[in-house]
């Protein structure tokens, strides 16, 4: 990971924005900064300097982690310390996850200097991967597909959603997984018409949609993929329902270029459903960013005008909700290029009938 460049690169959109520093408290910001990778830590980039300041839990890490950056060890109270040294700036930049509290400490540390509120400045870095992160999602979800097969042949009425989940995530750990990404979604029958369902403790029945919506975190990379399957031979409604589905996010997928608009790949997908009068069923966006963190920039949403760069990397997931009934959904990360999507989820996305 080449941080020194990616320090140059927002350096740059710092002097764009007319501010002397930026004070990086969002924790996926600093390890892409930096690259360290602890719990608690505030990095301070300026035109010459970055400098990480944390405290005694992490000096050895820090020590191991860190690359481009001065580690400043404290006792306690790095953000107060950092804060502190913004007095020397008559304008710094402060990021938009920092909390009320954080906020607080800085106006009350950082005298005479402007604050200034920079809205995902280094999110907009992150957007478009290296070839180091791209290698790093590849494996993820390649270790994500994994899991999924290994547990999915082993899914039948009578197990709880939670130990098929606990499946999941004992297979992703076993391949080498860190964490899981997100809490996994298993959700059977009329569970699965809610789109975030965590896995409960009720039973798969017999004659029913599972949807499995699950990812890992890999090298500090995220994976994230979906799969629809049923238990029984599914019914000629369910069958058509997933069909759509199915479509839509082929569509989706096949809008997928440099230069697309993030609300044009959406459309693909949102525009067929609808035409197959389902679109109040359709009740999310077509997908999102994907890299250190699961949810990143941009969203494929209906109002989202953002071009997609060359090297972004999105999911596309698209869903069908029947209350009552229950859901479709399909989801597979993809990597945008010049002329169209690479897929990088290999799983197969026909309607597993178990
Ligand atoms: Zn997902
Ligand atoms: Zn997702």
């Amino acid at each position: 990971m080449d941080h020194p460049a990616r320090l140059d690169a927002l350096r740059l959109r710092l002097a764009a924005e007319r501010v002397e520093c930026l004070l990086v408290t969002s924790l996926p910001n600093i390890f892409y900064l930096s690259g360290f990778t602890g719990s608690a830590g505030v990095l301070l980039v300026d035109e010459g300097r970055s400098v990480l300041f944390t405290d005694g839990r992490y000096a050895l890490q820090a020590a191991e982690e860190v690359h481009g950056s001065r580690v400043v060890i404290l006792r306690s109270g790095a953000l107060k310390a950092a804060a502190r040294r913004l007095g020397r700036y008559r304008c710094a930049g402060f990021e938009a996850s920092a909390d009320c509290r954080t906020w607080r400490q800085l106006r009350e540390q950082a005298g005479a200097c402007r604050l200034r509120l920079l809205e995902n400045v280094v999110e907009q870095l992150r957007l478009v991967k290296d070839d180091d992160e791209l290698e790093r999602i590849r494996r993820s979800v390649a270790l994500n597909s994994r899991a999924f097969q290994q547990t999915v042949k082993r899914i039948r009425p009578g197990l709880r959603e939670v130990e098929v989940a606990a499946e999941l995530e004992y297979h992703m750990r076993l391949l080498g997984a860190e964490r899981p990404a997100f809490e996994t979604v298993v959700a059977g029958g009329p569970r699965s018409a809610m789109p975030h369902a965590r896995a409960s403790a009720r039973r798969l029945g017999e004659n029913e949609v599972v949807v499995l919506d699950h990812g890992a975190i890999l090298s500090n990379y995220a994976s994230d993929m979906t799969r629809t399957v049923h238990l029984g031979a599914a019914s000629r409604r369910a069958r058509a329902l997933f069909r759509v589905v199915l479509e839509a996010q082929q569509r989706a997928v096949a809008a997928v270029r440099a230069g697309a608009a993030c609300s044009a790949v959406d459309r693909a997908a949102r525009e067929y459903i609808s035409r197959r009068g389902l679109g109040r069923y359709f009740t999310h966006s077509t997908g999102h960013g994907l890299g250190i963190e699961v949810h990143e920039i941009p969203r494929l949403a209906r109002r989202d005008k953002t071009r997609l760069p060359a090297g972004a990397v999105i999911t596309i997931e698209p869903g069908i909700y029947i209350p009552g009934m229950g859901g479709f959904r399909i989801e597979d990360v993809v990597v945008v290029r010049e002329r169209g999507a690479e897929v990088l989820t290999t799983t197969p996305r026909a309607l597993l009938e178990f």
